[in-house]
């Protein structure tokens, strides 16, 4: 969203807060009512100063109250993602009825923030946040990878200091990661013994202890050690009957919880989210670039196979009455705050819950399971976080999507969703195509420099904007016809999970800004070099990782043409950037890039 919302957002939460006290009297009338646990028909609830005072109203519609129609609706508490890392689009989730998010790993400063003004009671207008904050994990652990700096947990430190710490900034549960790599990628992970200290210690101060987990192997190390909860399950298309049940034995006899987060899942198997992406209850409240975020996952193929595992240990995890808690990894790539968690209901239900169950996973389970006070329910006395929407989604979960009305402590998101609907409409009403350079050409030269007819430019660009130590040097020369021969001499170094070093074109007036480049199809280029292979990137609005397709650079100078189409999920019509990169293997590499032009054919 962009910081006009935000802006008028804070206004309105300012005033919000100013007469809550004089209005704050809503009825919703007639309407079923699935209260966290069960469905109630024609029931009506009154609500007061942003709590449940009547779950079951009988008596007269009170003087000055605002009336709701219910008939034909649901009524649901307000929906709790139980997997997110927070760190931008804070008013998405209400947008998509999303009151609560339990946070799995976001920047200190934000958990503090959030958690203040939750203290305060003036978290308005956003949903409520319990945070992990910083994560436990190994040096050079998953969690390292990204752009944020967080302390590790050295082998042989104190780790009771270790996480008194953590709840000292904060953290409303320790998060740990147990975790090898992901494909090529390795990571070093935490040992079963040190999960165990780790968890040991939590409980030693009264605080849950979850564990990040991606292999059957881990998950039950996990749960041998006393975890509360397994963060996710993991992907695999070969499991056995009798692996899934004992899992899920082994979880139930422990007491754990366990979120799946089939979105996450999904994303790294390749298998986009279609059915909200086709939807335009959802959709349609998504601007270019959140849907964007949501086009491209992790994984390049469809593996679907993959699901098969994740899908089994649920359905044996709720035979075993284990509590499945409906979270969705929010933040990563391939999926988006709140409209993601309608996606997670439904896996949940393809995975074998009833819709009733699955409602329960993104309710009051994750309510009880993650200790978060009087909230997940409809019942006299909790907070007031509510949706209402048409049909019965207990009979088909897809109805959560036609959302009428979002309700946090009392105060209606209308606004909100009316502001977020009205910024995608102009958005779409102003989608303007780049005319661009009858040739197409967008390496020149300009009085001796590297230029560019539109857009940022040309730049340097390695992995060290995300902590790498990777470094480039680009060398322009004149070439034909006014158009530049751009040097790229590249020193890839390890210190980074991705390492690359190389060039990188933003068409964008600002940078990682999207412009349409939708009058081309494809880019054409000549290269040569060290006979090494490199990686042409593109990446549009809302693409946490760009797309590669890799070129080899030869001794001779070759003509390369590649299509638009090869990058999947690539939106023509909001390039962010184009880049020519060296990796990520190790090394000095150098080669020659000229005449790089957007053509059509
Ligand atoms: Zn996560």
């Amino acid at each position: 969203m962009k910081p006009t919302i935000l802006t008028s957002l804070l206004l309105a939460a300012g005033l919000a807060c100013a007469s809550s006290a004089l209005a704050g009297t809503t009825l919703v009338q007639d309407v079923r009512v699935f209260d966290g646990k069960t469905a109630h028909e024609h029931r009506s609830v009154l609500v007061r100063d942003g709590v449940i005072v009547d779950s079951d109203y009988r008596g007269k519609a009170p003087s000055g109250a605002r009336l709701v129609i219910g008939a034909g609706r649901t009524l649901l508490p307000g929906l709790i993602d139980s997997h997110v890392h927070t760190y931008r689009h804070f008013e998405l989730p209400l947008v998509f009825g999303v009151t609560t998010q339990v946070d799995m790993m976001a920047p200190v400063t934000i958990m503090q923030d959030f958690s203040k003004a939750m203290a305060e009671g003036r978290n308005h207008g956003r949903a409520d946040l319990f945070s992990a904050g910083s994560l436990v994990t190994a040096p050079g652990g998953h969690g390292t990878e990204f752009p944020i700096r967080i302390p590790t947990l050295e082998k042989g430190a104190d780790v009771q200091a270790f996480v008194d710490e953590r709840i000292a900034e904060g953290s409303y549960f320790i998060k740990i990661v147990m975790e090898d790599g992901f494909g090529e990628h390795h990571f070093n992970s935490l040992d079963p013994a040190t999960v165990k200290a780790v968890i040991d210690a939590a409980h030693k101060r009264g605080k849950l202890a979850v564990v990040h987990i991606s292999t059957l192997q881990n998950a039950r190390a996990a749960l041998e050690a006393g975890a509360d909860g397994l963060a996710h399950l993991f992907l695999g298309a070969k499991m056995t009957q009798e692996e899934a049940d004992s899992l899920a034995r082994l979880a139930m006899q422990k007491g754990a919880f366990v979120v799946p987060t089939f979105t996450v899942l999904e994303s790294m198997a390749g298998v986009k989210p279609r059915d909200i992406l086709d939807d335009p209850a959802v959709a349609g409240l998504l601007d270019r670039e959140e849907r964007g975020a949501l086009e491209t996952g992790y994984g390049q193929v469809s593996r679907a196979s993959l699901l098969s595992a994740p899908k089994m240990v649920t359905a044996a995890l709720r035979k075993a009455g284990v509590p499945v808690l409906a979270g969705t990894d929010a933040g990563n790539a391939g999926t988006q705050y709140g409209a993601s968690l309608h996606r997670e209901l439904a896996a949940l239900v393809e995975a074998g819950l009833s819709p009733r169950e699955a409602l329960v996973a993104a309710t009051s389970a994750p309510a009880k399971a993650f200790r978060l006070g009087k909230r997940g329910e409809i019942a006299t006395g909790y907070k007031a976080d509510l949706v209402l929407v048409e049909g019965n989604p207990l009979q088909d979960i897809t109805a959560t999507r036609r959302i009428v009305e979002v309700w946090k402590d009392g105060d209606s998101a209308a606004a909100l969703r009316d502001e977020q609907r009205r910024h995608v409409a102009q958005e779409a009403a102003g989608k303007r195509a780049l005319a661009l350079p009858a040739d197409g050409r967008i390496s020149l030269l300009k009085d001796g420099r590297l230029a560019s007819p539109f857009g940022t430019g040309w730049l340097p660009s390695s992995d060290k904007f995300a902590g790498g130590v990777s470094s480039v040097n680009l060398d322009a020369r004149a070439a034909q016809e006014g158009g530049a021969t751009i040097a790229v001499d590249a020193q890839v170094k390890s210190g980074f999970a991705y390492p690359w070093a190389g060039a990188a074109f933003m068409p964008g007036a600002q940078p990682m800004q999207g412009a349409d480049l939708s009058n081309a199809r494809m880019i054409r280029f000549r290269v040569r070099g060290d006979g090494r292979k490199y990686m042409l990137a593109m990446a549009s609005t809302g693409m946490t990782i760009p797309r590669g397709v890799a070129f080899e650079a030869g001794a001779e100078w070759k003509e390369v043409a590649i299509p638009f189409s090869a990058f999947d999920g690539l939106d023509p019509a909001a390039v962010t950037m184009i880049g020519f990169n060296a990796g990520p293997q190790p090394g000095d590499y150098r080669f020659e890039i000229a005449d790089v032009r957007l053509v059509d054919r």
